[in-house]
C-alpha cells in the first residue's frame, strides 16, 4: 500500500493525524439444528419459548451434554482461519444475573478455548489487501431474550434462544479504519458461509459484533479503548467507529482522557453512548464447569474435518485468477458465496470463464443491483446467462442483441436460444446483407462521408447508422471493416 493511501486513513485533529486502532469480538451463531448442550431445535421465528429444553430452562437437576457437531463446526471454522486447533479446552461458567438467563451463568471457554490464533485476508477498496490477526475462538452458549414492548406492566422471556452455540471469534487490534473492520466482516461472513458453519444473516442475529475502539498518534502506544457492543449491521460497524474515533479524537484534544467503557451504537441518532464504566465491569467468576468434562480430541478428529473443507474464497480466487481472470473480477465473485456459487453454475453450463464474468460483473449484476434484488433470487437461472454468453461466443448473436435477450429472459423467462430463434435475432454475417446498408448510409450522407475523411472517428456515427438499418443484428466486426474500406479509412 502506498504511503498517500496509508495517510489518508488517518483523521485529522487540531494536534495533527490520528491513527484508529480496532479489534472485533465477533458472534457467530453456529449453523446446527440442536443446540450446545441439549436437543431443543435453534429454527429461527418460532413462537416463543417453544424450543425450550428442560436444560434450556434450567431446571434443577438437569446436566449440559456437549453436542458433538458443534464441536465439529467449531474446528471446521478454526481450520477456515488458518488457525492452532486446541486438542484440549475447558468450558467454564461466566457468573452473572440476568432474567433471560435462567442458569444464572453462561457456559463459555475462558482461559483454553478450542481455537487459537490465526489469521483472515482482508480485500479492501482499492484493491489492495491486509492481513488481520484472529486471537481465538471460543464456543459459548447465546442467552434468552427479554421483551420489553408487549405490555405496559410485564417484561416477557422468550427462551428459544437460550443454549444456541456460539462461537466468538476475537480478532487483533490489527484494523485501522472503519473501511477495514467492514472488509473484515465481510471476508469473515464470506468465509462461514463457504464453510456453513453459521448463515451469517445479521438481520436474523446469526453475525453481530462488539467493536473496540482507540486512537492513537501514528505508530505511537495503543490508547485506551471502549468497546460498542452488539453491532448488528455492517453500516452500523462504520458508522459506530467513525463517531466513536472522533469522539474520542476531541476529548483527548480537549484536554481530556478516555475511560476504558462499554457503549452502545444508537443508529437512529448515529452516536454511541456509554452502557456502563469499568468500575461497573462485572466479575464473572469464570471457574471450570463441573457439569462438563474438558474437551479432548485426536489430531484424527481435527484432520478428518480439514480433509472435508471446501474450498474458500482466496482459494477459489486463486483459482478463477488462473483461468484468466483479473483479479480485480475474481475478488466481486468470490465476495459472496451466492454470487460464487452463480458463476461456477454457469461455467457447468458451459460458458467460458473470461466471458461469463464480465457477463454476470458488468449486465446480471448491474440489473440486479439496480432492482434491488439478491442473486439467489433473481429471475434468471444461471444456465440461461450461460446459454447467452456461448450464443455470442459462438457468433448467433452479437453484444447488443445479447443485452436485449437478457431483458427478454429478465421479464419473461424462457430459453435464451428458442428465443433468439423465434424472434429472428440472429446476428447478420452474411456480407452483402450488410453491404447494403453501408451502401445505402454513404449514398444517404454524402457531408457525413466527406467529414469521416477528415476525422476517421466519425466512424462510430456510421456504425450506429448500418446497426439501426440491421434492426440491431449486423455483425460489428464485419460492419466495422466494410466502413473502413468504403470511407478509405486506413487504421
Ligand atoms: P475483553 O473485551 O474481554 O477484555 P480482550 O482484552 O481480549 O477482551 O480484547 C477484546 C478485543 O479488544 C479484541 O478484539 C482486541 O483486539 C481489542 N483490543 C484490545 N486492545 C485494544 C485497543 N487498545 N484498541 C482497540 N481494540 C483493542
Ligand atoms: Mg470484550
Amino acid at each position: 500500500m502506498s504511503n498517500a493511501a496509508a495517510k489518508s486513513k488517518y483523521i485529522q485533529g487540531s494536534t495533527g493525524p490520528w491513527e484508529i486502532v480496532i479489534g472485533l469480538e465477533v458472534h457467530a451463531q453456529v449453523l446446527s439444528k440442536a443446540k450446545l448442550f441439549s436437543a431443543a431445535a435453534t429454527q429461527f421465528g418460532a413462537d416463543p419459548n417453544s424450543q425450550v429444553s428442560f436444560v434450556d430452562a434450567a431446571m434443577p437437576g438437569m446436566l449440559p451434554v456437549i453436542n458433538r457437531f458443534c464441536v465439529e463446526q467449531a474446528v471446521k471454522t478454526g481450520l477456515g482461519l488458518k488457525a492452532k486447533i486446541n486438542l484440549f479446552s475447558i468450558f467454564d461458567r461466566k457468573n452473572y444475573f440476568y432474567p433471560d438467563l435462567p442458569q444464572g451463568y453462561q457456559i463459555s471457554q475462558f482461559k483454553h478455548p478450542i481455537v487459537g490464533e490465526g489469521v483472515v485476508l482482508i480485500d479492501l477498496p482499492d484493491g489492495g489487501t491486509a492481513k488481520v490477526g484472529i486471537e481465538r475462538l471460543h464456543l459459548e452458549q447465546d442467552a434468552g431474550k427479554s421483551i420489553h414492548d408487549q405490555h405496559p406492566d410485564f417484561s416477557f422471556v422468550d427462551l428459544n434462544r437460550s443454549g444456541v452455540a456460539l462461537m466468538e471469534i476475537v480478532s487483533k487490534p490489527d484494523m485501522r479504519s472503519s473501511d477495514e473492520a467492514i472488509a473484515y466482516v465481510k471476508k469473515l461472513r464470506a468465509i462461514l458461509r463457504y464453510l456453513s458453519t453459521c448463515d451469517g444473516n445479521m438481520e436474523e442475529g446469526s453475525l453481530r459484533a462488539d467493536v473496540n475502539v482507540s486512537v492513537r498518534k501514528p505508530g505511537g502506544p495503543l490508547g485506551t479503548r471502549c468497546e460498542i457492543k452488539n453491532v448488528n449491521s455492517i453500516r452500523f460497524i462504520g458508522q459506530a467507529i467513525d463517531y466513536e474515533a472522533r469522539r474520542q479524537v476531541d476529548i483527548i484534544e480537549a484536554g481530556g482522557s478516555i475511560d476504558q467503557e462499554t457503549r452502545l451504537f444508537d443508529s437512529k441518532n448515529v452516536e454511541t453512548r456509554s452502557m456502563r464504566s469499568k468500575e461497573e465491569a462485572h466479575d464473572y467468576r469464570y471457574f471450570p464447569d463441573p457439569d462438563l468434562l474438558p474437551l479432548e480430541f485426536e489430531q484424527a478428529f481435527v484432520d478428518k474435518i480439514a480433509a472435508s473443507l471446501p474450498e474458500l474464497p482466496d482459494e477459489k480466487r486463486e483459482r478463477l485468477v488462473a483461468l484468466g481472470l483479473p483479479v480485480y473480477d475474481a475478488t466481486v465473485l468470490v465476495g459472496e458465496k451466492e454470487i460464487a456459487d452463480y458463476f461456477e453454475a454457469m461455467l457447468a453450463a458451459g460458458a467460458e470463464p473470461k466471458a461469463a464474468a464480465n457477463w454476470l460483473n458488468n449486465e446480471y449484476l448491474g440489473r440486479l443491483n439496480k432492482a434491488g434484488i439478491d442473486i439467489a433470487a433473481g429471475p434468471v437461472p444461471a444456465a440461461s446467462n450461460a446459454a447467452i454468453v456461448c450464443l455470442v461466443a459462438d457468433g448467433t448473436i452479437n453484444g447488443k442483441t445479447a443485452k436485449d435477450v437478457l431483458d427478454i429472459v429478465w421479464a419473461e423467462g424462457g430459453d435464451p436460444k428458442r428465443i433468439v430463434d423465434a424472434r429472428g435475432l440472429k446476428q447478420v454475417t452474411d456480407t452483402s446483407a450488410i453491404e447494403t446498408a453501408v451502401d445505402a448510409v454513404i449514398a444517404a450522407n454524402p457531408d457525413k462521408v466527406a467529414a469521416a475523411k477528415a476525422k476517421p472517428q466519425m466512424i462510430g456515427w456510421f456504425v450506429g447508422q448500418v446497426m439501426k438499418a440491421t434492426g440491431g443484428k449486423a455483425n460489428p466486426t464485419a460492419v466495422n471493416a466494410l466502413l473502413k474500406a468504403r470511407l478509405g479509412i486506413t487504421e
